[in-house]
């Protein structure tokens, strides 16, 4: 009764303000993210770039890990500088400009600078919508985790359409018609958002002190050097790309040294659970990329392998990517009420085991398409059965390991580095999408018979560093020093 009570209590009304503006943000997010690996390597017949697929791969890589790495500068800016309302409503502006870019035809100086700045503009948007979804309520509890999740709600509703709308139109249409419809969808958002912030009143303002700008110029500085690189042909995609990942693991491991090891100001159980956030960067990074696949390998997979005619129409290979959104939208209530369930029985099992799940569900859908694409080297289209199972179980991993990984992760931050932390897992989703660009550049043409073993690679990768956490369950769950 209880429990009722709480979850039927009205939410503020800026829930639903952010759950527009999000859901208008992912639309546009999603929905060119469906196409643009498509766009990249088909054929200039077919109006697309013709890239090979390992160059294509790897602008995807560095786009879409590109937007989750600069959530930090992004949550930055709004901490010290603008506050959370200001920032959502300049990243989706910029987010829009970035889509205006990328719907102008026929000039890849234009496209590489759309994509650029719809990285930039998430990045400052991103973040703070969530965090002002957390500032709704104060009090913390089951109502803001109920409020959560009708905002994650709004997310996948959003993925979903724009993921039908773009890619219908991109592929059927022309490209930058899908293109430009993203940039209509955020316009629609940043409206919304506009007329509506008088329900955020006291949310998201700015800082009282503003920071000094120091980390802003080390990141500007960092983007410069990335682009100079690249436009003095210096480096490829892919050699950027590599860079790029060494950079990321290279980081992450000196600062979790640092924290972990050399930090005198923790304590033991403190350091322990530092330990613990390793492992689980860990399973996170391997767990994106595999599911972040969906837009490069699997799409791929569903355009070249996969029967897509239905009563003599065909269907956009784009569409595939909305069963995760239709998935999670069917199970992540029932999911919740299992956790719900199991608590009240005793019997929900612990953190390390429900991520080690996750990744072994994962893994599964990769054996479904490792399946797959042994018809599919034998030149058989293969039924649409094949890639929305494959989804399917890739939703219930995303369901048993995201929403628990995030607060976990938050629990067991050591006090002063709490955001850090937040960020650090925001950069594990960041290198999990590089891995899954540039993993998906092996599916060329000429290297369709390689196709079963890397499926089965990333099978193999997910179930059995799944089945490593559950077997070490319970030393994780010790150095967790008692945080459920
Ligand atoms: N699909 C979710 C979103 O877009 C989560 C993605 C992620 O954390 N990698 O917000």
């Amino acid at each position: 009764y209880m429990e009722s009570t709480v979850t039927n209590q009205k939410h503020p009304r800026g829930l639903y303000v952010l759950f527009f503006t999000e859901m208008w943000e992912r639309f546009s997010y999603y929905g060119m993210r469906a196409i643009l690996l498509l766009y990249l390597i088909k054929s200039a017949a077919d109006g697309a770039l013709g890239l090979p697929e390992d160059t294509g791969g790897a602008i995807y890589g560095l786009y879409t890990s590109s937007v989750y790495l600069l959530t930090l500068p992004g949550g930055w800016i709004a901490d010290n500088m603008l506050g959370q309302k200001k920032a959502i409503l300049w990243g989706g502006i910029v987010i829009m400009i970035g889509h205006i870019l990328l719907a102008v035809p026929g000039n890849n100086a234009i496209f590489f600078a759309g994509l650029c700045t719809v990285a930039i503009g998430t990045g400052l948007l991103k973040p703070n919508i969530s965090s002002i979804v957390g500032n709704l309520y104060p009090e913390g509890g089951a109502r803001r985790d109920a409020g959560f999740s009708i905002f994650y709600i709004g997310i996948n509703l959003g993925s979903f359409l724009g993921m039908t709308v773009v890619g219908y139109l991109g592929e059927k249409v022309g490209w930058h018609y899908g293109f430009g419809a993203a940039a209509i969808a955020m316009f629609l958002g940043v409206v919304a958002f506009r007329l509506n912030s008088k329900h955020l009143a006291g949310l998201g303002e700015p800082p009282e002190v503003k920071g000094s700008p120091t980390f802003l110029y080390v990141v500007a500085g960092a983007l410069v050097l990335m682009a100079t690189l690249v436009l003095t042909g210096f480096l490829d995609a892919v050699e950027l790309a590599n860079v790029m990942g060494y950079v990321i693991v290279g980081i992450t491991i000196l600062y979790f040294a640092y924290i972990g090891l050399l930090d005198k100001s923790l304590s033991v159980v403190e350091k322990k659970r530092v330990g613990v956030l390793f492992i689980f960067f860990i399973g996170a990074a391997l767990f994106w990329s595999g599911f972040e696949q969906a837009g490069s390998s699997l799409t791929i997979f569903a355009d070249r392998h996969t029967d897509r005619i239905i009563g003599g129409w065909e269907m956009p290979a784009s569409w595939f990517q909305t069963a995760n959104a239709f998935f999670i939208l069917v199970f992540s209530a029932p999911i919740g009420a299992l956790w719900i369930y199991l608590n009240r029985k005793k019997i929900n099992p612990y953190v390390p085991v429900k991520f080690g799940l996750g990744l072994i569900q994962m893994g599964f859908g990769f054996f479904i398409m490792y399946w797959a694409a042994q018809y599919a080297v034998e030149g058989i289209q293969v039924g649409l059965g094949w890639l929305v199972f494959t989804y399917l179980f890739h939703t219930l991993g995303e369901l048993f390991l995201s929403p628990v990984g995030l607060s976990t992760y938050t629990k067991l931050a050591p006090k002063k580095y709490y955001s850090q932390m937040m960020g650090l897992w925001f950069v594990a989703a960041s290198l999990g999408n590089l891995i899954a660009g540039l993993f998906s550049g092996n599916f060329s043409e000429d290297n369709v018979a390689e196709m079963p073993a890397l499926f089965l690679q990333v099978c193999l990768f997910g179930v059995g560093f799944g089945i490593l956490m559950i077997l070490f369950y319970k030393p994780l769950k010790n150095w967790m020093g008692g945080i459920e």
